[in-house]
């Protein structure tokens, strides 16, 4: 069987830039999709999973710091930023919020190849690594996906940080974790993490699981310890 071709998402505004690279690497066997913007993107991601996005920084409307921000947000998918000369403090940020790598325009297109591959065989890798679906309570969770489904189809959409913690949690069950631990796992933003963030963290992610925070069966407190993950895992 051949292998599955890697599904590569442009998001660039300007038309042959676009559609330059996007025959460039059609050439090379991928499966390239053109985007003009957010709103383009956001529609063909709702039907058609991507391995990668390229996104121009500079864009209409929604801009490729936001689409980074959003889509990170979601899932572990490679992201590359396209950014212009003068754009030094919007990588830097890129790269904050969780963009996994970037070139300058005018770029070469055989160093973004090269980049591209690197990237595509490391999420790769981690997703076959974590490739892992947890049930508990009515819900399934895909550990690499970061797909949280109600038993009746629902998707529960997680934020990386609550995501992080879910993990953590699933993957200690019956352990008690101190805010310490928990702010350990959140793993992007370890500088802001406080005992009060985690507490925010555990009271959205109960509201999300529908867990009764008088009364939790999911995510239970310690009192004076932390928390810890009560639900059967199955
Ligand atoms: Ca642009």
């Amino acid at each position: 069987m051949a292998a599955r071709q890697p599904h590569i998402v442009i998001i660039e505004d300007e038309p042959v830039t676009r559609g330059a690279l996007a025959s460039y690497l059609d050439s090379f066997g991928y499966r390239v999709s053109e985007c003009e913007s957010a709103a383009r993107a956001e529609r063909l991601l709702a039907q058609d999973e991507a391995d990668l996005l390229i996104v121009d920084i500079n864009l209409e409307g929604k801009d490729g710091l936001e689409i980074t921000r959003e889509q990170r947000a979601r899932s572990e998918i490679g992201i590359i930023l396209l950014s212009g000369r003068t754009d030094d403090v919007d990588r830097i940020v890129g790269l904050e919020l969780g963009a996994d790598d970037y070139v300058c325009k005018p770029f070469n297109r055989r160093e973004l190849l090269a980049r591209i591959k690197n990237l595509l065989r490391r999420t790769s890798a981690m997703r076959q690594m974590t490739r892992r679906v947890v049930r508990f309570d009515g819900f399934s969770f895909d550990l690499a996906m970061r797909h949280l489904q109600k038993d009746d189809g629902a998707l529960v959409t997680l934020t990386r940080a609550e995501y992080e913690i879910l993990r953590v949690f699933i993957g200690n069950a019956g352990i008690v974790l101190g805010r310490d631990r928990l702010c350990a796992a959140i793993t992007h933003r370890k500088d802001a993490s406080s005992g009060r963030t985690i507490d925010v963290l555990i009271q959205r992610l109960r509201a999300k699981l529908g867990d009764d925070p008088r009364n939790p069966r999911i995510i239970t407190t310690s009192h004076g310890e932390g928390y810890v993950f009560t639900a059967q895992l199955g």
